[in-house]
């Protein structure tokens, strides 16, 4: 245990954020990092509980965390990375944009305020890599197997990592011009700046993955190919059909899907140049979010930089309470309402609030009429809106963005043109080793699991990667 008494003596600090007006001038990270001395206090805090429920319940990964919490606080920091890296491929991207499920099952959150095990676990990665002790780490005999991967995201650039390490050849496919999935397109460089994805990148070429981009598999490759040139095939093409609105005037100008407009503004911090009439620009706009999730208010943050007239967010669901629902107690993920560092720059939010029409002028956007709801239980105990009898009310705008998740619907479709079988509920058929239908198929991620986390496409390219090399072990 790191020190019996240090939850008693030291209060939880957390990282320091740039001054909002200072940060909404660029893209660079928003987050700060603590010094070295207050981590190894914070770490003391951690009281290496019986049932560590930050290791159990919380963390997709297992990481160790009591144990490297300990390391932490006796500063043996390399010994502490090691068992970090035992169990996460890419700390430093967990490090910067997790919603550390693990610290919401914390032991100390029951009572007082939880370890501060995500801004820990992102010093222990930034120090070995300013040290030098994170190295390619080729493997050290090769199998004369190949595995394919098909998209370039955290599930599998994981899976990728693992079985290059464990000797296989691998090849990792993509479809964009660039590697990183949601990574790097999607993700605002503000919340993770892509040069952290591009150093993990480089130490993987190092240890022998194989990277091609603009190829879209099903389409420039087909599947039969791949099923003859490699001995495993995993797909990880993530959850990229978004959630549509068929309300009238969708296809008003100014009508757009979140991606779109956060994968332009990745491609602006990139260099890339986009032309003038295909540029989706919030500059002098006011900006209607429809969706209140994460996704949402990366389009406040990135509104709010591009120098948008005004902002609002709008949910259908009903605003969550502002701490813990009783409904999730803790070690559970806890329904509560959460102010990201965006929603700390600008704009307003609304919730119980249904979109009903798009309003457009000369096929422009100009507004949206909405309606509030409530929400109430039906007849089999489920929750239901139903309008709010006068309620309705209309949202000037010029620019709507669309948020509103992603379709499994859109995952299965992809799926079975792949050949791989989906059950109804769009889940892809596996069997207990984890393989598709197809011999030698194998599927993680977003793509089998749904839309979730970056914590949990790592986990899943992880688990995925154990299957292949255990079919690789077994193939004749
Ligand atoms: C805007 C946004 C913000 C988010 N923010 C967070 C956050 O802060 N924290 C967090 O934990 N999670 C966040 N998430 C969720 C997280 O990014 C995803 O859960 C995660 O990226 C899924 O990883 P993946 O590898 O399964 O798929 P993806 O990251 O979607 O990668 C799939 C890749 O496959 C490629 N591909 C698809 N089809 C083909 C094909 N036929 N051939 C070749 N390539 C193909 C795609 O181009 C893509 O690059 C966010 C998601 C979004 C959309
Ligand atoms: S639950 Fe919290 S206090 Fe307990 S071992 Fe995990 S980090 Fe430490």
């Amino acid at each position: 245990m790191a020190k019996p008494t240090g939850f008693l003596e030291y209060p939880r600090q957390d990282a320091p954020k740039r001054p909002v007006a200072e940060r909404i001038q660029d893209f660079k990270a928003v987050e700060q990092p603590l010094p070295e001395a207050a981590l190894e206090t914070q770490a003391a805090r951690c009281m290496d509980c019986g049932i560590p429920f930050c290791h159990m319940m919380g963390c997709p990964l297992k990481n160790l965390i009591p144990e490297w919490n300990d390391l932490v606080y006796r500063r043996q920091w390399r010994e502490a990375l090691e068992l970090l890296h035992g169990t996460n491929n890419f700390p430093e991207i967990t490090g910067r944009i997790c919603p550390a499920p693990c610290e919401a099952a914390c032991t100390l959150g029951a009572n007082d305020k939880p370890v501060t095990i995500r801004q820990i676990e992102l010093a222990l990665v930034e120090r070995g890599w300013a040290e030098g002790w994170i190295t390619p780490k080729p493997a050290a005999a090769v199998s004369g197997k190949r595995v394919a991967i098909v998209g370039s995201g955290p599930a599998g650039l994981a899976a990728a990592q693992q079985l290059a390490r464990a000797g296989h050849r691998v090849r990792v496919y993509e479809t964009d011009d660039r590697i990183g999935g949601v990574l790097r397109y999607g993700i605002p460089d503000f919340k993770l700046e892509k040069g952290v994805l591009d150093r993990r990148i480089r130490q993987m070429e190092q240890e022998g993955v194989a990277f091609e981009t603009r190829v879209r598999i099903g389409e420039d490759i087909a599947t039969p190919y791949l099923r003859r040139a490699y001995d495993a095939v995993l797909f990880t093409g993530g959850a990229r059909v978004p959630r549509d609105m068929q309300a009238p005037g969708r296809e008003l100008a100014g009508v757009h899907f979140a991606m779109e407009f956060l994968t332009q503004q990745n491609r602006l911090v990139a260099g890339d140049v986009i032309a003038a009439d295909a540029l989706i620009s919030a500059k002098g706009r006011r900006v209607l979010v429809i969706g209140g999730g994460d996704t949402g208010a990366d389009c406040v943050g990135t509104s709010v930089r591009q120098g948008a007239a005004g902002i609002l967010q709008v949910e259908i669901l009903p605003r969550p309470p502002e701490k813990r629902d009783p409904a999730t107690p803790w070690p559970l993920w806890p329904n509560m309402l959460r102010t990201s560092s965006s929603h700390e720059e600008g704009g307003e939010r609304r919730w119980s609030v249904q979109t009903r029409e798009f309003l457009g002028k000369n096929g422009r956007l100009c507004g949206v009429r909405a309606v509030e709801v409530e929400w109430k239980k039906d007849g089999k105990g489920r929750f239901m809106p139903t309008e709010k009898a006068g309620s309705e009310f209309e949202i000037p705008c010029d620019l709507a963005l669309l948020a509103m998740g992603f379709t499994k619907e859109g995952n299965a479709a992809l799926l079975n043109r792949f050949g791989i079988e989906t059950t109804p509920a769009c889940d892809p058929v596996l069997d207990a080793n984890g393989m598709t239908n197809l011999p030698g198929f194998f599927v993680a991620g977003d793509l089998s699991k749904g839309a979730s986390l970056v914590v949990r496409a790592i986990q899943d390219g992880r688990t995925a990667a154990a299957n292949v090399n255990r079919w690789l072990a077994e193939k004749k």
